[in-house]
């Protein structure tokens, strides 16, 4: 949900668990377009904060959207 960028399902901070497991299965072996795709997204969501007078944490913004991508790129068992 823009632009507060929360999941429409569960209202966390979007892209949530569950979220980041969609991504991950719809960019199967497409690691490198996902890693644009969040980056992408990173950016729309800084934008949309910057709109509406807010100051984004960098660092944590970072983390959320593209912190969690090692672990995804790992095999899966
Ligand atoms: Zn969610």
């Amino acid at each position: 949900m823009r632009p507060a960028w929360r999941c429409r399902n569960c209202a966390a901070p979007w892209p949530c668990g569950p979220a980041q497991l969609v991504l991950v299965t719809e960019f199967y072996g497409h690691s490198i377009a996902l890693a644009f795709y969040l980056a992408a997204s990173m950016q729309e969501a800084l934008d949309d904060a910057y709109r509406l007078g807010l100051c984004p944490d960098l660092p944590a913004m970072h983390g959320r959207f593209l912190g969690w991508l090692s672990l995804a790129r790992r095999p899966q068992r």
